[in-house]
């Protein structure tokens, strides 16, 4: 039978785990405890629809032998087990999606000289076990397969797989620990105390009975008496065979018992996430329907390094038993990034996905997690601003696009938690935004473009600001869909100072306004000419102050929308164009020389009229589609 060579990116992942001076071996034994919880996770999940499988839940077990003789530790599971495919499949190749971004992490860290610590940080799963073994052999046969499967491997050669024996359904992994070196005493992880504490320290919480023979010393009568008559006892070593874990998850437990960072570290080790969660809610409920729950809102989005699962989750227990993983109807797409568990002895075991969304019970508790989500979330944006910007960083996205979900239906709940830029280092609630508007503001005003200074030095802003009033800058055309779902803040509307009318004209304003467009016609006009098709209209602006000329858009699209769209995914998508109009300052110095070049030399008025056309499209963070052109026109104006 010959020898299989692993994937070459595993191979190199191999080579650089097992030769990297790497201080935390010992979380190989978390890693391959938690395949074999896992393992029997999914064969218990499985015993719930097929009679067939004959273990009841007191009858799951991992076992853990410590050969010293040998030199090997062994961690066997009664789980679901393997096929050949699976174990080739599985243990053949760490490649997964999530690898690559491991990889690039790990380079990274290479080349700062550090130690690839972040092995340890993120977990590696089964390979892990080469940490500490110069040889692993699985034995594994899956649940309904007759043969059993005998994979076997010394590291980065690679490794063989053959049909075994093997009694029962499940797992055993033979790890041979290496020979002692002088860095590391690998032969500790054969002592039971050693091997027991790492159960303690990393798998504690483990749902199922972790096993181990432990020899105790035992106080046993002699026979004989003593001068005083008294029975004589003597010592005896005895092995017992004792579940070392405590078995009850973590969030069964009561508050007082468990910490928050308990619950923290938790959380990190079982998604394999290295930074601490933003926010934690422990819920207790006890009432119409009972449950318990422990969720988190993750600190960043973070890829699972080995799933490649990069999406958050909560997973649905009943009394301990995991009857859902990932279960993405609990909560609103909103919230599809938290994390955590749900654990209810009130749930049926075998709910379906689509008997879900029907089961009240589940609905309720639904309902009651957001509430708590929503609460800590508003909470954190209370007492930790800082943080709960990165969150609505990471996150903010799932917000938005819930505002304009199913056309805003859940716009109310989730508009409290919507954060806007009002200069770069501020971004405030639009509550807030009301709160602070001086009495003679109308409405809320807001500019749109790629980054919160651009917005900023849109001059379409300078009359706002110049009134006092506070503006909003939005930097993506989310932001924007936002806001048209909302639709009010507060009894206060939304003004795009691009395009709407600002509402700051009295109505003897208005009127001299449109006397003076009508005046100046001809010269519009002319000046539309000029530009061709690359505006619709050209008007006279009542928004500038210092700004000679501004690009404003009309109807449904505007200049954000158009560079989003030029990614789009159709050609009929990234052809769509803004209506540009083209707004000049009549009182600009700008304009009144355009004004006398009209009367004087029409061909010097064209040329002033292409560079104001440009100027306002510089403003407005539209590319200049010739440059060396628009150059050459500027100079023969000198
Ligand atoms: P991960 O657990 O992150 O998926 P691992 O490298 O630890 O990555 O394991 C790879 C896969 O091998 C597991 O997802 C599982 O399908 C399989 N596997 C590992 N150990 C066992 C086991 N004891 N019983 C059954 N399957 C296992």
């Amino acid at each position: 039978m010959g020898k299989k060579q692993f994937k070459a990116e595993s191979k190199r992942l191999l080579d650089l785990m097992i030769n990297s001076i790497y201080t935390n071996k010992e979380i190989f034994l978390r890693e391959i405890i938690s395949n074999a919880s896992d393992a029997i996770d999914k064969l218990c999940y499985l015993s719930l629809t097929d009679e067939n499988v004959g273990l009841s839940r007191s009858d799951y077990k991992i076992d853990i032998i410590a050969d010293k003789e040998a030199r090997t530790l062994t961690v066997r599971d009664n789980g679901i087990g393997m096929s050949m495919e699976e174990a080739e499949n599985n243990l053949g190749v760490i490649a997964r999606s999530g690898s690559l971004k491991f990889k690039g992490e790990m380079d990274e860290n290479r080349a700062e000289g550090e130690d690839l610590s972040i092995i340890g940080q993120f977990g590696v799963g089964f390979y892990s076990a080469f940490m500490v073994a110069d040889e692993v052999t699985v034995i594994t046969r899956k649940y309904g397969e007759e043969q059993g499967v005998k994979w076997q491997s010394r590291g980065a050669e690679g490794y063989t797989v053959e049909p075994c024996e093997r009694a029962a359904a499940g797992t055993d992994v033979i790890m041979h620990i290496k020979p002692d070196s002088e860095e590391e005493i690998y032969g500790s992880y054969l002592e039971v105390w050693k091997v027991k504490a790492l159960v303690k320290k990393y798998s504690d919480y483990v749902r199922w009975p972790i096993k181990m023979d432990i020899e105790h010393q035992e106080r046993f009568e002699t026979g004989e008496t003593d001068d005083e008559g008294r029975p004589k006892y003597d010592y005896k070593m005895v092995t017992e065979n004792e579940t070392v874990n405590s078995m009850v998850p973590i969030w069964q437990r009561s508050k007082s018992e468990v910490t928050d960072d308990d619950c923290i570290a938790f959380y990190k080790e079982k998604n394999r996430d290295r930074k601490d969660p933003c926010a934690l809610v422990r819920i207790n409920a006890e009432g119409a329907v009972s449950y318990k729950a422990m969720l988190f809102v993750p600190g960043e989005e973070n890829e699972n390094a080995f799933s490649g699962d990069n999406k958050g989750g909560i997973t649905l227990y009943s009394n301990g038993v995991m009857i859902m993983e990932k279960c993405d109807k609990l909560v609103h797409d909103y919230f599809e990034f938290v994390k955590g568990v749900v654990d209810s002895p009130d749930l049926s075991l075998n709910i379906s996905r689509e008997l879900l969304q029907h089961d009240r019970q589940l609905r309720i508790i639904g309902q009651n997690l957001e509430k708590r989500i929503k609460g800590e979330l508003e909470k954190l944006m209370r007492d930790d601003r800082p943080k709960y910007e990165e969150f609505y960083r990471n996150f903010g996205v799932h917000l938005k696009c819930g505002v304009c979900d199913e056309y805003g239906r859940y716009k109310d709940f989730l508009r409290d938690l919507l954060i806007f830029y009002t200069s770069e280092d501020r971004q405030i609630t639009l509550k807030d935004y009301v709160e602070n508007m001086p009495e003679s503001q109308k409405a809320i005003y807001f500019a749109s473009a790629d980054s919160v200074k651009h917005a900023m030095s849109l001059p379409q802003c300078e009359e706002v600001r110049a009134r006092g009033y506070e503006l909003i800058y939005l930097t993506s055309p989310l932001d924007q869909m936002v806001l048209e779902s909302l639709r009010e803040q507060d009894g206060k509307s939304f003004c795009n100072v691009v395009t709407d009318d600002l509402g700051f004209e009295t109505e003897e304003e208005k009127k001299a306004a449109q006397e003076r467009d009508i005046e100046n016609k001809e010269l519009l006009d002319f000046v539309k000419e000029a530009l061709g098709e690359s505006v619709t209209a050209v008007r006279l602006s009542r928004k500038l102050a210092s700004q000679p000329c501004c690009l404003t858009t009309e109807g449904g699209i505007t200049l954000e929308m158009e560079k989003y769209f030029r990614h789009g995914p159709s050609e009929e998508m990234r052809k769509l164009r803004a209506n540009r109009v083209l707004e000049l300052n009549p009182e600009h110095p700008a304009f009144t020389a355009l004004k006398a070049a009209y009367e004087s030399d029409k061909g010097r008025a064209g040329k002033l009229a292409k560079v104001l056309g440009t100027l306002a499209e510089l403003t407005a963070g539209v590319e200049v589609e010739d440059p060396a052109a628009f150059t050459l026109l500027v100079s023969e104006l000198f």
